[in-house]
């Protein structure tokens, strides 16, 4: 249902709401906000909220890349208008409501915007006729904090995955803070403790991928806001520990017939059930997957992720039911045929990992593109063209993006420009910086 303006004048007044906090998602998929006194409201919807530019260049520690564009402008303002359909009452925060807006740069949308990348998207498949759906997948690590700022693992055991009871929540913290996104209308289906120490899993219902793309980045930042309060941390830094696995963001598609809503990747007259649109989407995926992996997987650590049995990708590749593909096709025919992309990570920006996805599934569908034969097999342990392996490292994976015209197009030239000068930066801090891995492997022996 579409949430008017008057609706939520009429709900802050109704729940007493005394702040509003209105927020937009970077490049870097951080959150980033302005918390308003309530009788800013109609501020909110017509003139915008300013914000500096600089913040676009802006990366993980402080520093801002050199963006032209930015530059040139002299770290002028842009603005956000609220978006209704993204309000939601805050739970867990006295008295304060939340909003994620659009952005615009001198009356226009903001070209670097991954929320923008996202709708022109969604609005390519309309234009065919087509309703894109999705259903995110999430998984993190919880700590506890220790007074002497340890973290450790809220569980303590690697074999709780799927396990119930005390093994699985000890402090009863899970359950509650689901209580919290069921309050808010969140579309999460359930939850359940992986493979490795203190490591979950929340599932969506599939639906609108805006929907998703914003319950994503809202479930990211309020999840890590309701661990806080309980002297507990959440991180979705895809590999934050030794000797264990990473934290996968999956994303489950389906297109459905915009007038009937039928699910159009299901055809009952083929032999495995696959309409040849879904065989075209599935193309587009696998022909952009090196350069998908650069917003998939947009960090150097995310690359630590990829390993064989880690039930991550390694190479590049679609199969039946298989875990170890970049693409999976789960078992489900009818109206929930669908197609995972599983080379995502967590620590993913859910607007552009789903944009850019969509964009590669279009290529696919524009040009009634054919997949490679489907794999059967492990494809952890086959002999496979080291060509076909997800990525090594970010500098790989931005190196296939800055070659693949159809993405660069889709995405924009400016977006492009921004994402690879913030990635730039990280991967120099990088090589700068010393690790303690490198301390102890090296400093006595050599
Ligand atoms: N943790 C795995 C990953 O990094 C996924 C495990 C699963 O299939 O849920 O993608
Ligand atoms: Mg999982
Ligand atoms: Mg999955």
């Amino acid at each position: 249902p579409r949430i008017s303006e008057r609706y939520i004048k009429y709900k802050l007044k109704e729940e007493n709401i005394k702040m509003i906090r209105v927020e937009y998602t970077d490049l870097n998929g951080v959150n980033r906000s302005k918390l308003l006194p309530v009788d800013m409201i109609d501020h909110v919807f017509e003139e915008g909220i300013a914000f500096c530019t600089a913040i676009m260049s802006m990366s993980f520690d402080n520093k801002i890349a050199e963006v032209d564009y930015i530059e040139e402008n002299n770290y002028d303002d842009f603005k956000i208008l609220a978006d209704p359909s993204t309000f939601k009452i805050l739970p867990h925060i006295d008295n304060t409501a939340l909003l994620l807006g659009d952005l615009y740069h001198n009356g226009e949308k903001m070209k670097q915007s991954p929320r923008w990348f996202l709708k022109r998207m969604i609005k390519e498949y309309q234009n065919l006729g087509y309703n894109p759906i999705s259903a995110n997948e999430l998984e993190f690590f919880l700590f506890n904090r220790k007074k002497d700022g340890a973290f450790i693992p809220y569980t303590n055991k690697a074999g709780n995955c799927y396990t119930s009871d005390y093994r699985i929540d000890p402090n009863q913290f899970l359950g509650k803070m689901t209580e919290t996104f069921k309050e808010m209308d969140f579309q999460v289906l359930y939850m359940n403790h992986e493979f490795y120490p203190g490591q979950y899993e929340y599932n969506w219902k599939h639906g609108s991928v805006l929907r998703n793309a914003d319950e994503g980045v809202l479930f990211k930042g309020i999840s890590k806001e309701i661990a806080h309060q309980n002297n507990l941390f959440i991180t979705y830094m895809a590999k934050p520990l030794d000797d264990n696995g990473g934290s996968g963001g999956h994303f489950h598609f389906s297109i459905e017939d915009i007038v009937s809503g039928d699910n159009l990747f299901f055809d009952q007259d083929k032999a495995d059930g696959m309409s040849d649109l879904m065989h075209n989407f599935a193309a587009g995926i696998l022909k952009h997957a090196k350069a998908l992996t650069a917003f998939l997987a947009p960090t150097i650590n995310c690359y630590k992720r990829f390993q064989p049995n880690s039930f991550a990708p390694y190479y590049i590749g679609w199969g039946y039911d298989n875990r170890t593909a970049f693409l999976r096709v789960p078992k489900e025919r009818g109206g929930a045929t669908r197609l995972e992309v599983r080379a995502g990570s967590a620590a993913a920006n859910p607007y552009l990992a789903l944009a850019s996805i969509l964009a590669a599934g279009l290529d696919g569908i524009k040009n009634e593109l054919e997949p490679e034969p489907i794999s059967e097999e492990d494809l952890y342990y086959q002999d496979i063209d080291e060509r076909e392996r997800v990525p090594k490292s970010l500098e790989l994976a931005l190196a296939a993006l800055e070659k693949d015209q159809w993405l660069k197009e889709c995405a924009g030239q400016d977006l492009i420009n921004n994402f690879v000068k913030l990635k730039e930066l990280e991967v120099n801090k990088f090589f700068n910086s010393v690790t303690d891995w490198e301390w102890d492997f090296y400093a006595y022996h050599v």
